[in-house]
């Protein structure tokens, strides 16, 4: 049983570190190494704090406490929002502590070296710019620097007994490296967990700049793109066709029915037209409740059969909404490209769709 309790705490600690962080585009190496670097000084603390309340050293004791709780904050800060406040909290929260302590206890309490790991934590994450990093870096040898010229001159507040500096000698060379070895540890581990993160952001940044949100459909520049190259690739006699379709009085069914039921008609719609063009051509979302059907290697009688038959089948569509049923028709104006620019075919088509508007809608003009 104790060794059932002992690995779900492992687990649990596990999951906690290792836990990725809110944002998307952070990568998550930084939270955890802050995490495991806030752990590590917690338990420095532990340590400390024992020390000098069993030798009497109130003072440092409550410092050491507190110094315990900054850092179980800084281990909150990690799952909050961005990890680069947490780390700015972590950074400036050592240096607060090293100074302290260095003025409490003087030079000879060895805390200074802490200040290498710094230098390791602000290295390692990207998102800092690399003039950020080196004007970080010659902070830290200032502050160092200035602790050291500092403790040269001016007695410490508190002097400890020599067998207590001994301790702190041995315990913060034994943190510093588990510290720094931690963080390299994690920092050279293979970035292959956070190449993948990338490329699934990337995916999905492509995604939301090519895809129509409501419909799930090409947007326009998407579509056009594809025709575009489809164009450069291919030099054949025949094609594309391209046929911009308008649902018919579309307004009226938003009027009717509410804007949520227009948009139940436009994805219902886009459905249909997905599997309709299936093995013929694609389709994409040009405009608010306009269409556009591109039918690679067609010529215009060929497309015109398909078309009459996708308005034959869109008059049998019935969307259900709110015990009511929904109908509708869609106008279609179609072109063949001969060669030239795609955008004339489309604006050609467009024309047409407009004369199928003005002698009555529901129906193809080619
Ligand atoms: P016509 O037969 O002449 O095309 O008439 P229409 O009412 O369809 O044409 P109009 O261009 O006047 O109206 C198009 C309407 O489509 C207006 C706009 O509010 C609606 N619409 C555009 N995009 C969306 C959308 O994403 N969702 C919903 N629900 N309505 C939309
Ligand atoms: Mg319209
Ligand atoms: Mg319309």
């Amino acid at each position: 049983l104790r060794v059932e309790v002992e690995m779900s705490f492992v687990s649990k600690l596990k999951d906690l570190i290792f836990q990725d962080v809110q944002n998307e585009n952070e990568t998550k190496k930084t939270a955890v190494s802050l995490r495991i670097n806030a752990i590590i000084m917690g338990l420095y603390f532990i340590f400390l704090c024992v020390t000098f309340l069993a030798e009497r050293e109130t003072d440092m004791g409550i410092i050491s406490g507190a110094c315990l709780v900054l850092y179980a904050i800084a281990f909150r800060l990690t799952y909050l929002n961005h990890t680069k406040s947490a780390l700015w909290f972590a950074e400036i929260l050592s240096i607060a502590w090293i100074v302290t302590f260095v003025y409490q206890l003087g030079w000879d309490c060895g805390v200074q070296h802490f200040i290498f790991v710094l230098i390791l934590m602000i290295f390692t994450p990207g998102f800092i710019s690399n003039s950020v990093k080196l004007i970080h870096s010659v902070f830290l040898f200032v502050t160092r620097m200035g602790l050291f010229m500092y403790a040269r001159n001016f007695p410490a507040v508190n002097q400890l007994p020599s067998d207590v500096t001994v301790v702190l000698q041995v315990m913060n060379t034994f943190f510093i490296f588990l510290a720094l070895v931690a963080g390299l540890l994690l920092f050279t581990y293979d970035s292959v967990q956070m190449e993948e993160k990338l490329m699934k952001y990337n995916k999905k940044l492509h995604k939301l700049a090519s895809e129509d949100p409501l419909t799930g459909l090409m947007n326009r520049r998407s579509i056009l793109t594809k025709v575009q190259k489809y164009q450069a690739e291919n030099r054949e006699d025949i094609g594309p066709c391209v046929a911009i379709g308008d649902l018919d009085h579309f307004k009226r069914i938003n009027d009717t029915y509410g804007h949520e039921a227009g948009d139940e008609v436009l994805k219902a719609a886009a459905d249909f037209f997905t599997s309709f063009m299936n093995g013929k051509g694609y389709v994409g979302r040009w405009g608010g409740e306009e269409f556009l059907f591109v039918f690679p290697n067609c010529n215009l009688d060929e497309a015109k059969i398909y078309l009459l038959d996708l308005l034959k089948e869109l008059r049998k569509i019935e969307i259900p909404y709110n015990d009511q049923v929904i109908r509708f028709t869609m106008t279609v104006g179609a072109e063949e490209c001969g060669g030239e620019d795609i955008e004339k075919t489309i604006n050609a088509a467009d024309n047409k769709l407009y004369m199928g508007k003005e002698s009555g809608r529901d129906k193809v003009v080619c």
